[in-house]
């Protein structure tokens, strides 16, 4: 079997126009200006408080790159135009972390309804959620650490446990996967507990429920070999994202405030190792476990591809995934995509102002300080040069 060529940037932007990709260049090379990503994420934040109008401005700029749109009906032409070239879609409303059951039932029924929508529609065949888009942290938190609840709050707790119940009971009615993310390990413990009484009770049959691991995390490799036990002693079938992790420095900011050992992986070499163990591990039990192998990091991506063709899986095998960000490391995606794995873009929709904290971390993440913003726009620069555009 042929080796993917992840440097395709002829199958990578097959779906740009020429103006859709030098507007992608702009924006790449413009928040590659860390100073003015910190004064702009600023100013957006400030600007969103007293009521400026800048969500149109947003929407035409960064928000187009990273989002499907500001509501599922907006979503359905990108959708279309990925599953074009082989590339699913995961939908994820975009909003944050709430702190009222109005808010949390209002996020519990958008998910029901795009349960039901990717139930109709093939291109559309996961949904993600945040557990503190359903409940509150802090009762998430109290939980984690041991700590009693008052009568309010276990009443409270109750209601947002029977929120997320419905759900994932909605998910397995639909024949739908749900990812669940992985959150600030201080609230993990408890949605580790949600994710896993309900993978007990839906993944008897097939994988519907996915907790995530996060591996820049030191006990976290432990905890997916002993996740995988539990299951096989329960009865049923392991399903995992794993990703490395997105809240290193609050992370370690907190650790270090708190004065007590941070959770996190030494350096970047030691999350990379504990990646691609995990990832080795999912693929050596692929039998009693599915996984989603969701990443921007190529050597893991070509660590997935060679090991799978290796052990003469099919690319397709359906509990192997693969899943980058809407708006990122498209030679992933879609060079996996045409070798046949299952790819599919995370994408978050939802209103402007809801997903500003989501773009927020994107342009950050995309500043010339970080690792990723030589690759998305080197091959930019590379699909540009091909077609004489620059
Ligand atoms: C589809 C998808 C879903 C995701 N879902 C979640 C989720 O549910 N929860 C979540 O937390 N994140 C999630 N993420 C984000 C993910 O955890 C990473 O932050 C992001 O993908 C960057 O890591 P990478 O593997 O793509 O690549 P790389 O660029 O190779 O790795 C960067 C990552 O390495 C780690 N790292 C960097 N420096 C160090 C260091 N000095 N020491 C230790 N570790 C270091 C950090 O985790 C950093 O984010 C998701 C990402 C994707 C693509």
């Amino acid at each position: 079997m042929s080796k993917i060529n992840f440097d395709d940037t002829s199958i990578a932007f097959a779906g740009k126009t020429d103006d859709e990709l030098s507007h992608a260049h702009n924006l790449f090379r413009l928040m590659q200006f860390e100073p003015l990503v910190n004064i702009g994420s600023k100013f957006t934040e400030i600007a969103f408080n007293v009521g400026l109008p800048i969500s149109y401005p947003i929407k035409l700029t960064i928000f187009d790159q990273f989002c499907g749109g500001t509501d599922i009906q907006e979503c359905l032409k990108p959708i279309k135009k990925l599953s074009e070239y082989g590339v699913h879609t995961i939908l994820d409303y975009g909003a944050e972390a709430k702190e009222n059951e109005k808010d949390f039932d209002k996020i519990a029924s958008f998910l029901i309804e795009n349960l039901k929508l990717a139930e109709e529609d093939p291109d559309i065949n996961i949904i993600s959620s945040k557990i503190t888009g359903l409940m509150r942290f802090h009762l998430l938190e109290k939980i984690s650490n041991n700590e009693a609840l008052n009568e309010k709050e276990q009443a409270e707790w109750e209601r947002g446990l029977a929120r997320v119940k419905s759900v994932s009971q909605q998910a397995y009615d639909c024949e739908i996967q749900i990812y669940y993310d992985a959150e600030e390990s201080w609230i993990q413990d408890a949605i580790d507990q949600i994710v896993i009484d309900h993978s007990k009770e839906f993944n008897k049959e097939k994988p519907i429920i996915f907790n995530t691991v996060q591996l820049y995390r030191h006990d976290r490799l432990a905890f997916l070999k002993s996740s995988l036990k539990n299951a096989k002693k329960d009865g049923y079938i392991l399903a995992v994202k794993i990703v490395r992790g997105a809240y290193m420095e609050k992370e370690n900011k907190r650790a270090d405030e708190m004065d007590y050992p941070t959770p996190i992986q030494a350096d970047k070499a030691a999350t990379d190792k504990a990646y691609n163990e995990a990832l080795l591990f999912c693929i050596d039990n692929i039998d009693h476990l599915a996984f989603c192998n969701a990443t921007h990091n190529e050597n893991s991506c070509k660590l997935l591809a060679e090991t799978v063709q290796a052990k003469s899986f099919p690319n397709d095998h359906p509990h192997i995934f693969s899943s980058q960000l809407y708006g990122m490391s498209d030679n992933l995606s879609f060079n996996m995509a045409k070798a046949d794995f299952n790819v599919a873009k995370y994408m978050p929709y939802g209103p402007v102002k809801e997903v500003i904290p989501y773009l927020i971390r994107r342009a950050r993440e995309n500043t010339a300080v970080n690792g990723q913003l030589g690759r998305e726009l080197g091959l930019i620069k590379i699909e540009m040069q091909r077609r004489n555009l620059l």
